[in-house]
């Protein structure tokens, strides 16, 4: 056969491709998009935070799958009617449920900017590479951590705990894990962290495969930070009974109550243990950004590895969280993979000295580092700082108004950024008191009011309120709080 006559199955005449038959058309339809979204953003706080989802757009989100095109116009149109107005919310000034990150105008451009260049930074020589590799040098100066650590760019603090503990297991088991498995293992590692530990890391130690036990509770005193002489109790019980501890987890800012633990003291100690250091610092660590709140987090710079959230309290568009790891060795030890495929070349586009996929467990990978770049000189980092402060404060101010209304009561220390409490009225029963605080957060989410969210401390439900929130007023607590308390005296009066 001849090779310029290829099969008859194979059609080149009329080649397609996804670009837009009509460029003009999409131009237009993109200039609509940017002036509507702008003003979205500008007219935020007039909405309300949230409302609940119809039925109807529910249903129209479950269509058979589109064989056939549909203009971009219609698609478009789609979007504002039924997809636009039914948000989380977490872009409104009174959003403070969990802890979510609110974004920014230059954000959302940024990530078109990014996904119009679309490159893949797990590696090669492109300039995206070296952008993200300038805002991790960023990042290691904000928070005062080494410079010569190394640090992956990720899609939050789940990962980022992930690869911590990964490098955290691989660097302390004490034998070649990648390859033999923890099979291997002589003794069962563990590692230790407060009951106030983010779940993420418990999710983090099921997938090392050491199972969620190896992850050792420590209690917590009335500041809601690691009890010291626990951990040291439990770590040499441990040893004692054929363990082998490797790992000492520290919280800067934990997500129940923003408590940081004593994290000088968790560096010594395990430094004296020979134990390797983790801090989930996901909203927390980033309070080093101000120059009044840095204090608190004493002792940051000595973690074997720091994961954090640029989406959280850095009011990124998801998804951005990074981790740093002291030892670049250790880092790249753990994720390092030689296939022939990826050898890099000594010039050319298949060179460069940045192979991020090295680092991580994602081989192609987003180019998330572009948002950061453009916000972080978009405000400049001490603006962060002051704004990090400014929720710090209203946390304060809201703290000042729940201990001043009699009607309330809150629920655990303030440290940072998050205030618990519930209303009280004039009860004193628990179980009531719960159910009427439960109805009072469906109702502030249902009527569009606030978003807080909820937790339990010590058996009792609390309404959270952790601020992360750029747009968020005083005015907007003042408002919670009289709500609340009006929320709170109806329920109540309709139980009567
Ligand atoms: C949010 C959070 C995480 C998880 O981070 P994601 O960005 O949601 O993956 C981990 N630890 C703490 C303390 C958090 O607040």
């Amino acid at each position: 056969m001849d090779d310029l006559h290829p099969d008859e199955d194979v059609q080149l005449e009329n080649e397609e491709s996804l670009d837009p038959k009509d460029w003009e058309a999409m131009r237009v339809l993109g200039h609509r998009m940017i002036e509507d979204m702008m003003s979205y953003l500008e007219s935020v706080r007039e909405r309300p935070v949230w409302q609940p989802i119809p039925a109807s757009v529910k249903q129209k989100l479950s269509i058979p799958l589109p064989l056939n095109p549909q203009k971009p116009e219609d698609i478009y149109q789609e979007f504002l009617d039924y997809i636009l107005p039914h948000p989380m919310g977490n872009i409104h000034p009174r959003f403070w449920g969990w802890v979510i990150g609110t974004g920014t105008a230059l954000g959302m451009l940024a990530e078109l900017l990014a996904a119009g260049m679309n490159p893949n930074v797990g590696g090669a020589d492109h300039v995206a590479n070296y952008v993200e590799r300038q805002v991790l040098e960023w990042c290691k100066e904000m928070l005062g951590y080494p410079m010569e650590a190394s640090g992956l760019l990720v899609s939050g603090g789940s990962m980022a705990n992930l690869v911590g503990l990964t490098v955290a297991r691989n660097t302390m088991s004490g034998f070649d894990i990648r390859r033999e498995g923890l099979g291997a293992a002589q003794k069962p590692m563990t590692f230790y962290g407060s009951v106030e530990t983010h779940s993420s890391n418990q999710k983090a130690v099921e997938l090392l495969g050491l199972g969620s036990a190896a992850l050792r509770q420590i209690p917590v005193n009335a500041e809601f930070q690691i009890v010291l002489p626990a951990l040291e109790v439990t770590v040499s019980k441990d040893r004692d009974d054929g363990f082998h501890p490797i790992c000492v987890i520290g919280n800067a800012g934990t997500v129940n109550t923003g408590a940081i633990d004593d994290l000088r003291a968790l560096a010594d100690f395990s430094e004296r243990e020979g134990l390797w250091f983790h801090i989930d610092g996901a909203f927390g660590a980033l309070a080093a950004l101000s120059p009044e709140l840095r204090p608190l987090l004493s002792g940051l710079e000595r973690a074997d590895s720091l994961a954090f959230d640029l989406h959280k309290w850095m009011y990124m568009p998801y998804e951005i969280g990074c981790v740093l790891v002291r030892n670049e060795a250790n880092h790249r030890c753990a994720f390092l993979m030689s296939a022939d495929y990826l050898t890099h070349a000594e010039r050319g586009l298949a060179g460069g000295p940045l192979w991020f996929s090295e680092y991580g467990p994602q081989l192609s990978r987003g180019f998330r580092a572009l948002k950061a770049w453009m916000s972080i000189k978009e405000h400049g980092i001490k603006k962060y700082g002051r704004l990090i402060k400014q929720n710090v404060d209203q946390a304060r101010y809201l703290t000042y108004l729940v201990d001043n209304a009699p009607q309330l009561e809150r629920m655990a220390p303030v440290s940072l950024n998050i205030v618990c409490f519930r209303f009280k009225g004039g009860s004193s029963d628990d179980v009531d008191l719960n159910s009427i605080n439960q109805e009072i957060l469906i109702r502030l989410h249902e009527q569009g009011i606030a978003a807080p969210s909820y937790t339990t401390l010590s058996g009792n439900y609390a309404l959270r309120v952790a601020i992360t929130n750029h747009r968020s007023r005083r005015e907007d607590f003042e408002l919670l709080v009289r709500k609340v308390i009006r929320l709170g005296e109806d329920i109540f009066s309709e139980r009567m």
